[in-house]
């Protein structure tokens, strides 16, 4: 096989588009996600020295295996140490073996960076054998390679070079695309937008939070790129599409000219949305619509303003947790929420209280990891099993609503009891306030995401609780079609356009009009411009999307007429498949913006 250094052939490897723009610049490939290690390039004098470095860790592995066995044999039996068999073949496999070192030649990056690729090969064809006992051998495998690594003295600090804090590119060399083999949200939170100038993983989906976090800090994005480190070389020049989803390997003249074309068309066009920020989001015929920003950090507040964004409709506040300084008292909250209700004045703030858990940090380090982190402790059922850290969150947003106009949503409300648990937690916090001396907003106004399924279910019920809803249509998607939002297997089954997804928003949106509250839309599917003309048939009242949207929605909106859409989605919710209200959705969207979709 040819080095992947040594290929000067233009090549492309494609993904999923998660985030939207062009990058250009030398490849970085970087350790990400949980257990895959720093990527340096090896001289080839230094080659042998790599393979003794990998033969001395194999060894070691071997004796700590042989180890396990013994014990595991004299404390329960030979049978049960017979797993440790398996461990001993794998490492004992010359094909396996053999890979490595001829991957070492070609690649020439350090061992631990090529093992770790190869042998993620034979994991991933191990999980696609039909043979279940064969499958279930995968872990066996998993387990080998941790230990292989961390005997080569694994670091996983590379990520963190590219965190301003760090000096980012001045660390990593130049600025470039990173390549990983996944990302975690905190990963990317910590990313230098000045270094980083996009990513590519060959994890990922379009709706983890991830993604989420990329188009927030306006990266482009490509993730489930197949052999991403196997096929790139440290350095390598390339083009990042995040329109398409492809990342382009020594990219020919005329695609590099064509690149840089397009990237200045798009910012021409983007520059001339982003002066239209004064204008209503309304549609021709008259339905006005609000339009704000989610927001997941501080620096994005000049953004919501400059955008012409009407405040947040969204604050992850979870991402304020991010970092090892503990979790904030209720003097640090207040300040920062305060000074986000200051800068978006006279609009208003939605603070959703920490989303923690699923796919995002913890609140606090479990015991152990949970089998299903996204049907497990996230969202209010941490805060309420915490009330002692909610009530300080609670308190922090009420302060904050002294200065400006701001409202509390809860996340991931199942039933009505959390949303009676969480008013009387409420409501404690502003006795206590009251009792304090403290200013706050009496009225403040409650919300809830919609994204359970069951939630939806009975909107109607819930309804007669709040002042608001915001539809979360991520997590009601992942948990109505029981599609993993962050899983890459499955990255192509998520579809918000699915009937039982569309049929749950239409309700919930009809209930809560009955009931004479809004219904704001704060998932992704708000951002996505061919499925604009369902939410606004819908009659969804508000729109919150990434800052960086909010000037493409605006005036795809403005370009929308509102009875058209309620025609459409008329035969929308009549539609047997996702394919056919995707491409209801999209042919309207097509006819009144053509121009967004170029
Ligand atoms: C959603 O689920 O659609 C949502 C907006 O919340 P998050 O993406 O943070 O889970
Ligand atoms: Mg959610």
């Amino acid at each position: 096989m040819a080095c992947p250094r040594d290929i000067k052939a233009e090549r492309r490897l494609t993904g999923i588009p998660v985030s939207p723009g062009v990058a250009m610049g030398p490849m970085r490939l970087v350790c990400g996600g949980d257990t895959s290690p720093d990527i340096y390039p090896i001289t080839e004098d230094e080659l042998e020295g790599e393979w003794g470095r990998f033969e001395a860790a194999l060894a070691l592995t071997r004796e700590q295996i042989e180890n396990l066995k013994k014990r595991v044999t004299e404390m329960t039996g030979a049978k049960e140490a017979e797993i440790f068999d398996a461990h001993l073949l794998f490492l004992l496999d010359k094909s396996v073996m053999e890979s490595i070192r001829s991957e070492l030649r070609v690649r020439r990056q350090n061992v631990e960076a090529v093992a770790y690729a190869v042998i993620q090969t034979y994991i991933e064809a191990m999980r696609r054998v039909d043979d279940p006992y064969l499958r279930a051998r995968t872990s066996d495998f998993e387990d080998v390679l941790h230990r292989l690594l961390e005997n080569l003295h694994h670091s996983s600090a590379s990520v963190e070079a590219f965190a301003p804090a760090s000096g980012g590119a001045g660390d990593s060399g130049s600025a470039g695309i990173v390549g990983a083999r996944d990302l975690t949200p905190s990963d990317t939170a910590a990313l230098d937008t000045e270094s980083v100038l996009g990513f590519a993983t060959e994890l990922g989906s379009t709706n983890s939070h991830t993604a989420i976090l990329a188009r927030s800090m306006g990266i482009p994005a490509v993730v489930g790129v197949p052999r991403l480190l196997l096929d790139t070389c440290e350095r390598q020049y390339a083009v990042l599409d995040g329109y398409k989803g492809v990342l382009i390997l020594n990219p020919e003249p005329e695609t590099k000219e064509y690149y840089e074309r397009l990237r200045a068309e798009k910012n021409q066009f983007y520059k001339a949305l982003e002066a239209m920020h004064g204008l209503p989001t309304e549609t021709k015929d008259g339905r006005r619509m609000r339009l704000a920003a989610n927001v997941e950090f501080a620096h994005e507040y000049a953004n919501v303003v400059s955008s012409g964004a009407e405040g947040v409709g969204l604050y992850r506040t979870e991402f304020f947790l991010l970092g090892d300084r503990g979790f904030p008292d209720e003097d640090e909250q207040a300040d920062h929420y305060a000074a986000l209700a200051r800068a978006c004045a006279p609009h208003e703030v939605v603070f959703r209280t920490f989303d923690a858990g699923g796919d995002k940090l913890p609140v606090e380090q479990p015991d152990a990891p949970e089998d299903n982190p996204f049907l497990g402790w996230r969202g209010i059922r941490v805060s309420l099993s915490r009330p002692e850290l909610f009530k300080i969150q609670l308190r922090a947003i009420l302060r904050a609503s002294s200065v400006g106009k701001c409202s509390i949503m809860y996340p991931m409300i199942s039933g009505i009891t959390e949303v009676r648990l969480a008013r009387e937690l409420l409501e404690e916090c502003k006795a206590e306030l009251r009792r304090e001396g403290r200013d706050f907003d009496e009225h403040i106004r409650t919300g809830i995401m919609i994204e359970v399924p069951g939630a939806a279910a009975i909107a109607d019920v819930l309804a007669d609780e709040v002042d608001f809803f915001s539809i979360g249509t991520n997590d009601l998607t992942q948990y109505t079609i029981a599609v993993d939002r962050v899983n890459f297997r499955v990255a192509h089954m998520f579809r918000s356009s699915h009937p039982g997804v569309i049929r749950l928003i239409n309700k919930t949106i009809a209930d809560a009009s009955a009931k004479n509250i809004p219904t704001a839309i704060c998932g992704e599917m708000a951002g996505d411009i061919a499925m604009l003309p369902l939410l606004v048939g819908m009659g969804a009242s508000e729109l919150s999307v990434g800052v960086h949207h909010v000037p493409i929605i605006r005036y795809a909106v403005r370009n929308l007429n509102y009875w058209e859409c309620r025609d459409m989605v008329r035969e929308a919710l009549q539609a047997k498949d996702s394919s056919t209200i995707k491409a209801l959705s999209k042919g309207l969207a097509m006819r009144s913006y053509p121009d967004l979709f170029d």
